[in-house]
């Protein structure tokens, strides 16, 4: 059944995802209310309700509760526990089913690769001898990963014959890794999918993605690409959507070989960095996709307004936004956060391509 216009989403996180869902749902008429950890939420600077308190907190979570008609998350990280017993009371969506498998890089690869969906050849590493037997077989260059909550980055290192150590394995904590091959990939992109409870699926069109330092500063929307190509990457994104039988929006990140073969690197179930474009370069953004995906109304129209071009302001780049308000065309987004740490995302902006 669908929940009007009028309702109250609560929202798991309080960063900058959480700000624009929230301010999406500002524009459909419903309220946000934030139950997040962290001191300082960009989310709780615009939604109607905060709770400062963990996932497991029960009273805050049940005064939360008592408040929204449904629930979602800007962090795939919140304890499945956690998510359970919210799903007793109210509707999760995305379900705890769908954040047990994306926590875990060994599920989600598992997972991905038992739909025939391409993914870079993996290992299990939960010893230093896997970790060489690893090596062996997926070398000589391969990319080791802590399983759970990577980010940016963060919780991977790139071996090559000559890093081939145990070091690395304890570097990266010692136990539950995924050793993977490295891909020479062409370029990266992604795709956005949104479902409804009833199935209904709608993607955004697949997007460029360029990293530096592993952390996404530019998204090309959409995505320069044969057509082949775009097809096949929006097809891998509703089959993992359908098959996970997602309820919300799903980032799909993929990597472009040379020859034209796409393999899926990362899932994540919410709104996506990638996706900030949609705010400006569609006539329904990500974060809307999202609101109208949990409260299962009718899927908004996701075909680009024009070209567009978002690159991320990180750390002291924020600086330059006095140059970039007086900038013709320049769609500004700022995230509130007040210390402007080295590769922090603090806003956005995105250009229209002519
Ligand atoms: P991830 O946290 O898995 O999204 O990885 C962050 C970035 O590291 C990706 O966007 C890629 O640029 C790079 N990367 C991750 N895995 C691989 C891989 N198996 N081969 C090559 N590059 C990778």
């Amino acid at each position: 059944m669908s929940l009007a216009p009028g309702a109250t989403i609560g929202v798991l996180g309080g960063g900058q995802l959480g700000r624009m869902t929230a301010l999406a749902a500002a524009r459909l008429g419903c309220r946000a209310a934030v139950l997040a950890p962290e001191a300082e939420a960009p989310a709780a600077d615009v939604a109607w309700r905060h709770w400062q308190a963990g996932y497991d907190d029960s009273g805050a979570l049940a005064e939360f509760l008592a408040v929204v008609d449904v629930v979602t998350l800007e962090w795939e990280n919140v304890p499945v526990s956690a998510l359970a017993a919210i799903a007793a009371q109210k509707p999760m969506r995305p379900g705890a089913e769908v954040l047990r498998i994306t926590q875990d890089r060994l599920l989600e690869k598992s997972f991905v690769a038992g739909l025939d969906v391409p993914v870079a050849p993996f290992a299990r590493v939960d010893d230093v001898d896997a970790l060489m037997a690893g090596l062996d077989q997926l070398g000589p260059r391969a990319v080791l990963k802590t399983r759970r909550f990577g980010y940016d980055g963060k919780g991977q290192e790139v071996l090559g014959p000559e890093s081939r150590s145990a070091d690395a394995f304890t570097r990266l904590g010692g136990e539950a890794l995924i050793l993977e091959a490295f891909v020479p990939f062409e370029r990266e992109l992604s795709v956005i999918v949104a479902r409804r409870p009833n199935g209904e699926m709608r993607c955004f069109p697949p997007v460029e993605n360029r990293h530096q330092a592993q952390i996404l500063v530019e998204t090309i929307a959409p995505a320069e690409l044969p057509g082949s190509v775009a097809r096949s990457a929006i097809d891998i994104a509703e089959r993992i959507a359908a098959a996970l039988r997602l309820e919300g929006l799903l980032a799909v990140e993929m990597f472009l070989e040379p020859g034209g073969r796409l393999l899926v690197n990362e899932l994540a179930p919410r709104p996506h960095n990638s996706g900030h474009w949609t705010i400006d370069g569609c006539t329904v953004s990500q974060f809307e996709q999202q609101v109208r995906a949990i409260l299962d109304l009718p899927l908004g129209d996701t075909t680009p307004l024009a070209p567009c071009v978002m690159q991320n302001l990180l750390g002291d780049a924020i600086d330059a936004w006095p140059a970039i308000l007086a900038e013709p065309g320049a769609c500004l987004h700022l995230y509130g956060k007040r210390e402007a740490r080295p590769g922090r995302k603090m806003g956005h902006v995105t250009r229209f391509r002519r």
